[in-house]
């Protein structure tokens, strides 16, 4: 399988739990290796350019509040199958439907409170990436 990259972030509430550690863990042991990390406490703006796709959800406002309510971390994971294989590892959005032992039926409180985010495709991964680093944040440096 082709090696990818994927961005990652650890949501405010996986930080007020004290998680990072545990979720860092977590994908270092499924072969999902951290090439950039960054902690941030999002702007307005940047949370909402960052979901920007779902700008017109009912839950856009309420979500933007969240993401901005405290630090997150956002990291670039690299592995094989990246991109479907955090996706795996994180779970389905809402923690009730997720499978055991994923990180939102581990960790998360609800749908919008689930702890993490993982790019859904190529195409998002490559915005995403771009969005919070520049080539030369991300090892071995571009
Ligand atoms: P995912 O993060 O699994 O890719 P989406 O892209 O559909 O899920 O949604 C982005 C984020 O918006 C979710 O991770 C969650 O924090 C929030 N969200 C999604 N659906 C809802 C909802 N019905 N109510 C509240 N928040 C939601
Ligand atoms: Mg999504």
């Amino acid at each position: 399988m082709a090696t990818q990259r994927t961005l990652s972030i650890i949501k405010p509430d996986g930080v007020e739990k004290n998680l990072i550690g545990k979720i860092i863990a977590r994908f270092e042991e499924e072969g999902l290796t951290p090439v950039a990390v960054r902690m941030v406490h999002l702007s307005q703006q940047e949370a909402e350019g960052f979901y920007a796709v779902h700008r017109e959800r009912p839950f856009f406002d309420s979500l933007v509040e969240f993401m901005t309510r405290g630090p997150v971390v956002v990291m670039v994971l690299e592995g094989d199958d990246a991109i479907a294989r955090n996706r795996e590892v994180m779970g389905a959005t809402n923690p009730d439907e997720a499978d055991e032992g994923t990180l939102r039926k581990l960790y998360a409180s609800g749908i919008e409170e689930n702890t993490v985010h993982g790019s859904d495709s190529p195409e998002n991964a490559a915005k995403e990436i771009k969005y919070f680093f520049s080539d030369v944040q991300v090892f071995p440096r571009g």
